[in-house]
């Protein structure tokens, strides 16, 4: 897609401070149809500037100056006027009615919370996978009669399963889905668990995460059907989740029941083949390859394959027969850039590509 030559659209972060917060202020910089212009987080920090409310903790980088002397603002559409687009990165206790609140004041917000993400008018995205969802926002907009709008972004371990069910979902059908995941410290905010209690351990309990993987995922490979809504896939999805002392990526291994026979060359190819639409569009976030497979025997692991594709890749591989269901195999997806922050900014670099942002 062609460099746009004109004004980049201003846009905040809500939840500036925290794990989601810092990606998003990371992935914003240089970004070449977004200008990150203003920060905002709980009232407790009272306008003070960026560098001073916080510590920056995203690994192998530096607080980028552009941001430091920024003042970190209320999130109240009052407070940051002119901002046409929000990233939200708040936590759930809260995102619901501040969300709405810009949405209502003619602001296009981009969600990681669960507030949104099964209401019947709001698109619940992975541009990879339901592009087409994103025509629920004229009827949400027309229901709720907002001037702006809001997309969500999925549970950040839904959303690497999902990009590897969705080929194989065109190409095979899928009818059930067995998951065990192996989730990382950061995917619990900060300063999330304490050491004590996730040092040395595995803990087989996340609140509320394996309800959202079987639901959030019935969504996104459904359908929006005009006149009709959101229509579920009707597939069966079983997950167990657990949390590990990896600091970044979640590792899934799943066993999938397919409609249709398949051999491991056929699922493999459909995966190295699949070239959905930002893959087509050639968005500014879009990794090249949406799914990577792996032949090692070994391979996908965390610490070697999280930040495949800059982190936006999904890493697939130990593809395999399964006794029970069809095929084993292991999906890694990084949580705060593909399954949260850099989720949220292909979302909106796909309502950009498609028009919806262009008259907020
Ligand atoms: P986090 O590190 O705890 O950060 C939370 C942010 O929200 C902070 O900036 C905090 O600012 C702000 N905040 C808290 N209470 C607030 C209030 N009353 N009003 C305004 N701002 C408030 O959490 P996180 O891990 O970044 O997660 C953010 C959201 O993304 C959550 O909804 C989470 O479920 C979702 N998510 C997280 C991941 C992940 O891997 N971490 C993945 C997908 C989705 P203060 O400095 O003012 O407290």
């Amino acid at each position: 897609m062609a460099t746009q030559t004109y004004k980049r659209i201003p846009v905040a972060v809500l939840g500036a401070t925290g794990m989601v917060g810092q990606r998003f202020i990371d992935l914003l910089q240089g970004h070449p149809w977004f200008e990150l212009v203003a920060l905002a987080a709980s009232e407790q920090h009272g306008g003070r500037a960026y560098s001073e409310a916080t510590r920056w903790r995203l690994p192998n980088s530096e607080m980028p100056a552009e941001v430091a002397s920024l003042p970190v603002v209320a999130c109240r559409p009052e407070a940051l006027p002119g901002v046409k687009v929000v990233f939200s990165a708040l936590p759930g206790e809260v995102a619901g009615d501040i969300e709405e609140a810009f949405a209502h004041a003619g602001v296009a917000v981009f969600s990681n919370a669960k507030n949104h993400r099964m209401a019947p008018d709001v698109p619940l995205l992975i541009p990879e996978v339901n592009a087409d969802h994103i025509a629920a926002i004229a009827f949400q907009r027309k229901e709720r009669g907002w001037p702006g709008f809001i997309i969500t972004n999925a549970n950040c371990s839904a959303t690497p399963l999902v990009m590897a069910l969705k080929p194989l979902q065109e190409a095979f059908g899928v009818r059930k889905v067995l998951l065990t995941t192996l989730q990382a410290i950061s995917g619990a905010g900060y300063p999330g668990l304490p050491s004590y209690d996730i040092l040395d351990n595995v803990i087989p309990y996340i609140g509320g995460e394996e309800e959202k993987l079987e639901s959030e995922t019935r969504k996104m490979l459904g359908s929006w059907q005009e006149g009709q809504g959101f229509v579920d896939a009707p597939l069966a999805v079983s997950a167990h989740c657990t949390r590990v002392s990896t600091r970044e990526g979640h590792l899934e291994c799943a066993s999938v029941e397919l409609e249709r026979e398949a051999s491991p060359e056929e699922i493999i190819a459909v995966w190295e083949s699949y070239r959905p639409l930002p893959q087509q569009l050639d968005l500014p976030s879009a990794p090249e390859q949406a799914l990577i497979y792996r032949r090692e025997v070994d391979r996908p692991q965390t610490v070697r394959d999280r930040d495949a594709g800059k982190g936006m890749s999904a890493v697939l591989g130990r593809l395999r027969p399964c006794p029970i269901f069809s095929y084993k195999f292991v999906v890694l997806g990084h949580n705060t850039i593909r399954g949260a922050a850099g989720g949220s900014v292909l979302n909106a670099e796909l309502c950009y590509a498609q028009g919806l942002l262009a008259n907020l």
